[in-house]
């Protein structure tokens, strides 16, 4: 082992010597949108045709009736439980291991949170729990495809129109995804996305609520008309989103590829025992030549007792000492919020191991093809190989 092979927490050189890719990254025909709002003054306009353009252009890449453009994709979810009707003392079921304001939006509206497990063979929601968390008091379930994987959607909906329960589809990290032949968000009765600023399509904030059900839009829109829009999309920020729905799928396209890539190089990543070490949550191989996942995130298994004794947090701080972003993934529901807020079914073991042992890699390096792959493997080996350093230094 030369001294070369240092990791760079320990004093090496990163192996990536360039920073985390930013995002957004330099987009012409963003900056071209941009020029153009300055020059016919659509930058300070109030109503335009920015954004409606962007909603007939969401509407059409999604073979969906109804887009609502609204403030953030946290608004689109609560505009999304007003729009199925969700009601002070109504139950609605997540899965335990989600967005943080997907269970304060439940709050919000004034309804209890019921929280089902993950289903480990998809590190996603557990359709096959939903029924035990089905009560008189349901109204809604939250689906939210999670760090690339995708809730496979139509035994959902079979499930929810047998108890007359609505469908949130939270599409969120996975726009313009496709499952089955359809995009994610437009299985569910009402499908939400976000445009915040680290998202695959950003205006800095924003988001969208989307319905074939006109009785929902309507529903959404008296909420949100107040004589004026309440929670609005600006004319600047759709202008900036349509060039890139434009590329989303072209991009969506790369990032897969390299998600694969990534999955079958981590394979060779196992200790001495031949343990996979940091295995992807997805499986690569499940997916139909047709469908096409999408990363917001690339969600990963660490192991860590496997690892020679490294922790997950000393691992991702080694890992973004090598320029590479990777984090712990979200903390559970039911260990953040007191008993009292919610409901849960069973003891909802997998998503503490999500919980204890999620790492996400965050998508922009997905763009930068195969050099970036293989830098993102090299630098878990090199880690890997100095276990017990690394572990001494980052205690
Ligand atoms: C980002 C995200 C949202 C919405 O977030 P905003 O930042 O409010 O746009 C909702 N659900 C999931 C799963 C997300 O990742």
């Amino acid at each position: 082992m030369s001294a070369s092979d240092l990791p760079a927490i320990l004093g090496g050189t990163p192996l990536r010597l360039e920073d985390p890719p930013a995002w957004p990254g330099d987009w012409p025909e963003v900056t071209a949108a941009l020029n153009a709002c300055l020059s016919d003054g659509s930058w300070g306009k109030y109503h335009g045709s920015n954004c409606e353009a962007f909603t007939e252009q969401l509407n059409a890449f999604h073979n969906i009736a109804e887009t609502i453009l609204c403030a953030s994709g946290t608004v689109a979810v609560e505009l999304a439980l007003r729009g199925v009707r969700v009601e002070p003392g109504d139950e609605v079921i997540l899965a335990a291991y989600d967005f943080k304001a997907n269970f304060q939006n439940v709050l919000t509206v004034g309804a209890i949170p019921v929280l089902v497990d993950i289903d480990p063979a998809s590190w996603q929601l557990d359709v096959s729990q939903l029924e035990d968390a089905i009560s008189e008091k349901t109204k809604a379930i939250i689906v939210s495809h999670l760090h690339g994987g995708q809730v496979s959607m139509q035994p959902v909906m079979e499930l929810a129109e047998r108890h007359g329960v609505s469908v949130i589809e939270d599409a969120c990290q996975a726009t313009g995804a496709i499952l089955d032949g359809q995009r994610a968000g437009t299985v569910g009765h009402v499908g939400v996305l976000s445009f915040g600023g680290s998202k695959l399509m950003t205006s800095g904030r924003g988001g969208a609520v989307m319905t074939d059900r006109s009785e929902i839009a309507q529903r959404i829109r008296l909420f949100t008309q107040r004589g004026n829009e309440a929670y609005p999309l600006s004319e600047m920020q759709a202008a900036v989103l349509r060039p890139q729905l434009e590329r989303l799928d072209e991009r969506n396209v790369v990032r897969w590829d390299s998600v694969r890539r990534l999955s079958a190089k981590l394979g060779q990543l196992t200790s001495a025992e031949g343990v996979p070490i940091l295995r992807p949550l997805i499986d690569a191989c499940s997916f139909a030549s047709d469908d096409c996942p999408a990363f917001f995130k690339v969600g990963l298994q660490f192991d860590p007792e496997r690892a020679t004794g490294l922790t997950r947090d000393s691992f991702s701080q080694a890992m973004r000492a090598e320029n590479v972003a990777l984090d712990a993934g979200f903390r559970s529901l039911h260990r953040i919020h007191s008993k009292r807020r919610f409901r849960a079914v069973g003891e909802l073991p997998n998503a503490i191991l999500c919980d204890e042992h999620v790492l996400v890699l965050h998508h922009p390096v997905l763009l930068e093809g195969e050099h970036a792959t293989q830098q993102i493997y090299d630098s878990a080996a090199r880690i890997c190989r100095h276990a017990a350093e690394v572990a001494a230094a980052t205690a």
